[in-house]
């Protein structure tokens, strides 16, 4: 193969993608005050780029909890100015189980913070990502499928829908069930929760008072997320799980038996559910690629570990990633590395283990502990969530974990 047209292809500009290509970008101004040339980025994705707002309505949408390590990194990027007004500060979470006397309340101010971690709906934070990315010097590719990976000896061929382009490292941020990344031969591991998560946005009667619900029930987890007034409705987003089946009820429900099981559900706390938008559901797995770097080839995002939802980290898990991969990237350049050598990608991987490892424990932990109707597990929780009222520092070191600020 030729010498490739670009250091860095990324496959995917899904939110992690995207954030990566931003975090290169970004390092410009390191790289001109070493004496180096920008890197040379091509981002490839097969869908369009995304429109800043929905055109199905206020309830339409699905969000992501961004906590306190996500807000530095966006910091650093110098995009939180832009994301901030597009969020709603968690000031409290309120975490309870059906039937239980054992209720917590975990509140910022408490910790010396504002916020605990912020909402923010997917679609306009990857819109504003993709007009930073069509701003900046790359090669932005959307909408570009491609079909096929070749792995070669000083650069790496993607085949595309039209034409191909060789690059000295690829990304994979292909979200789950990589294909390109299944075509070397590195598999996703699936560990199914036999769960399926309903997500939809709810209409409350109330306003939320930053008050963000872990609610662990008999059929599964249930969060709900404060989210910005829309047009005059109060919002919050859900995410409801359910054993593998029994979701599909709920997903034919009409909207009244729908909000009225959630009112149930929560009790007085949220008040009134006066309407539901479009509900989808999503099959629950713990799943982790065999392998997250190779000579050449990195994999990030959901494609590298996809996470259950409860828990809220896998998108903030992989920020703290593409910023560690990128921290790598820079350092090998300035030490004279290529982009794709095994050396600089394998210190990124060594790096994040750690995080992972524990990351990916707690959120697996989590719906575990409360799905099981064990006695002995029954009464551990429950003296948890007692403990953690009653005990300041337990409490703060829960939500010291859930902020991405408790990693080692
Ligand atoms: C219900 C639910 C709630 C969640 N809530 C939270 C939360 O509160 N906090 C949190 O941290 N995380 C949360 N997550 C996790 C978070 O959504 C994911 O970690 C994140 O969206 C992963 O983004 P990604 O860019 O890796 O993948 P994706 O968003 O799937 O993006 C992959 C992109 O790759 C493109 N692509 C794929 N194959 C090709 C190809 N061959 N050619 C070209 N393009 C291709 C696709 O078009 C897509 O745009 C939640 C997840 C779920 C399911």
């Amino acid at each position: 193969m030729a010498a490739p047209a670009v250091d860095v292809a990324i496959v995917g500009g899904g939110l992690v993608g995207s954030l990566l290509a931003l975090s290169l970008v970004n390092q410009g101004r390191q790289l001109a005050a070493g004496g180096r040339s920008a890197w040379r980025i091509a981002v490839l994705d097969s869908a369009a780029p995304a429109a800043p707002e929905s055109s199905d309505g206020p309830l339409a949408g699905r969000s992501t909890a961004l906590s306190e390590s996500s807000r530095q990194l966006f910091a650093a990027l110098g995009l939180w100015g832009q994301i901030e007004p597009l969020c709603t500060p968690i000031e409290t979470i309120h975490v309870s189980e059906r039937g239980s006397y054992g209720i917590t309340r975990l509140a910022a101010v408490d910790s010396q913070l504002d916020a605990f971690g912020y909402v923010v709906e997917n679609q306009p934070l990857l819109a504003l990502l993709h007009r930073q990315l069509a701003g900046a010097d790359i090669d932005w590719l959307a909408p570009c499928q491609v079909d096929r990976l070749t792995v070669g000896r000083t650069a790496q061929r993607l085949t595309l829908d039209s034409g191909s382009l060789d690059a000295g490292l690829v990304v994979s941020a292909e979200g789950s069930g990589a294909a390109l990344a299944a075509q070397l031969g590195i598999v996703s591991e699936r560990s199914g929760y036999g769960q399926q998560a309903i997500v939809a946005n709810l209409a409350l009667a109330e306003p939320h008072r930053g008050i963000a619900y872990e609610r662990f029930d008999r059929p599964g987890p249930m969060a709900l997320l404060p989210l910005p007034d829309s047009a005059g409705v109060h919002r919050a987003a859900l995410v409801w799980t359910h054993p593998e089946g029994a979701q599909q009820h709920w997903l034919n429900a009409s909207d009244e038996e729908f909000c009225a099981e959630i009112e149930r559900c929560f009790g007085e706390r949220i008040g009134a559910v006066r309407g539901v938008g479009r509900r989808l559901a999503f099959p629950l797995a713990l799943q982790r690629a065999s392998e997250q770097v190779r000579r050449g080839v990195a994999v990030v995002g959901n494609a590298a570990h996809t996470l259950h939802p409860v828990a809220g980290q896998g998108f903030n898990l992989s920020l703290r990633d593409v910023a560690a991969l990128a921290q790598e990237l820079l350092a090998g350049r300035l030490a004279g590395a290529a982009p794709g050598e095994l050396s600089v990608l394998q210190r990124y991987a060594d790096r994040q283990q750690s995080d992972q490892s524990q990351t990916i424990a707690f959120s697996d932990l989590l719906p575990k502990l409360f799905a099981s109707r064990w006695p002995a597990v029954a009464g551990g929780r429950r003296a948890g969530l007692v403990a953690m009222e009653l005990l300041p520092p337990l409490r703060q070191r829960f939500a010291a974990f859930g902020m991405g600020s408790d990693r080692g």
